[in-house]
């Protein structure tokens, strides 16, 4: 992938993870260029349509996923999609960086990619200069 390619992903997403929000600044692993949709299925390995910032705690838990079942009905959804979905949409953070999943396709992703753990918690709180 061309360096100009990851930083044009990189500046859309404001070095932000494009799945929970934290800013590089408060992680301590670079950002992964993740493709939306894998590579072993289908997707593009250089489209930035095909392309989104991820942190490496959301991009790891993710990996070539598309689906996830809903924790309140463990009916198979959609992962949230950062190229074709509005992240205020499908989820809601609060001051302490409790993210909560408003839609199916939400609450989906937040169980799947484990956007609530601990770790993730004490990484949103930490001061982004
Ligand atoms: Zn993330």
């Amino acid at each position: 992938m061309k360096e100009a390619t990851k930083w044009i992903v990189r500046i859309r997403a404001d070095l932000r993870c494009e799945y929970c929000g934290v800013h590089q600044r408060q992680c301590r692993y670079t950002h992964h260029i993740e493709h939306v949709e894998a590579i072993a299925n289908g997707g593009s390995p250089d489209n930035p349509d095909n392309l989104a910032l991820a942190c490496h705690r959301c991009n790891l838990a993710k990996g070539a996923r598309k689906m996830a079942l809903d924790p309140l009905n463990d009916v198979p959804m959609l992962l949230f999609h950062p190229r074709l979905h509005t992240w205020e949409t499908h989820f809601r953070v609060d001051a302490s960086g409790y993210i909560e999943g408003l839609t199916p396709t939400g609450r989906a992703t937040v169980s799947a990619l484990k956007m609530n753990a601990s770790v993730r918690l004490m990484e949103r709180g930490r001061v982004s200069l």
